[in-house]
C-alpha cells in the first residue's frame, strides 16, 4: 500500500480516472426519462433510445438488467433500451478538419482532407438518452 498522496496547501489536481458503471449510470437515464415523461404527461414508456460512445464499455445486457430493476413502480417499467454505437469523432492535429471513425478503425484513423494521421481524439467514450417511444 502506498501513504495517500496529500493535496498541497494551494490546492491541486487530484487525478481520479474512475470508470462509470452499469449501475449509477443506468440511474442517470432513468431520472432523465422520468423527467421528460412528467414534462409530457405520458403514462407508459416502451422503449428508450441510448447513445453510447464507441469508447465506452458500458454493456447493453447490464445497462437493461439494472433499468428493469430500477424502473420498478416507474411509467418506465418495462421499457427496453436500445443502444445505438456512435462513431468516434476525431479532430485533425494538423489541418482541424473534424472526421469519424468506428472503433476499428481506430489504429487506421487518418484525415479525410490532408491525409494526417495525428488525430485528437473529440468525443466517443460518453453517452447520451436520444428519445423515448411514449404513450400519453
Ligand atoms: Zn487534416
Amino acid at each position: 500500500m502506498h501513504p495517500r498522496a496529500a493535496v498541497p496547501r494551494r490546492g491541486g489536481v487530484v487525478h481520479i480516472g474512475e470508470a462509470m458503471h452499469e449501475l449509477p449510470v443506468t440511474r442517470s437515464i432513468l431520472d432523465i426519462v422520468l423527467r421528460h415523461a412528467a414534462a409530457h404527461a405520458v403514462v407508459e414508456v416502451r422503449a428508450i433510445d441510448l447513445v453510447v460512445g464507441a469508447l465506452s464499455d458500458l454493456e447493453a445486457e447490464w445497462l437493461q438488467l439494472y433499468f428493469d430493476h430500477l424502473s420498478r413502480g416507474t411509467v418506465a417499467e418495462g421499457a427496453r433500451l436500445r443502444v445505438r454505437r456512435s462513431p468516434l469523432r476525431f479532430s485533425c492535429d494538423a489541418c482541424a478538419t473534424p472526421f469519424t471513425a468506428g472503433r476499428d478503425e481506430l489504429e487506421d484513423a487518418r484525415c479525410p482532407v490532408c491525409g494526417s494521421r495525428d488525430a485528437t481524439i473529440a468525443s466517443g467514450a460518453g453517452y447520451r438518452v436520444d428519445s423515448m417511444e411514449a404513450y400519453g
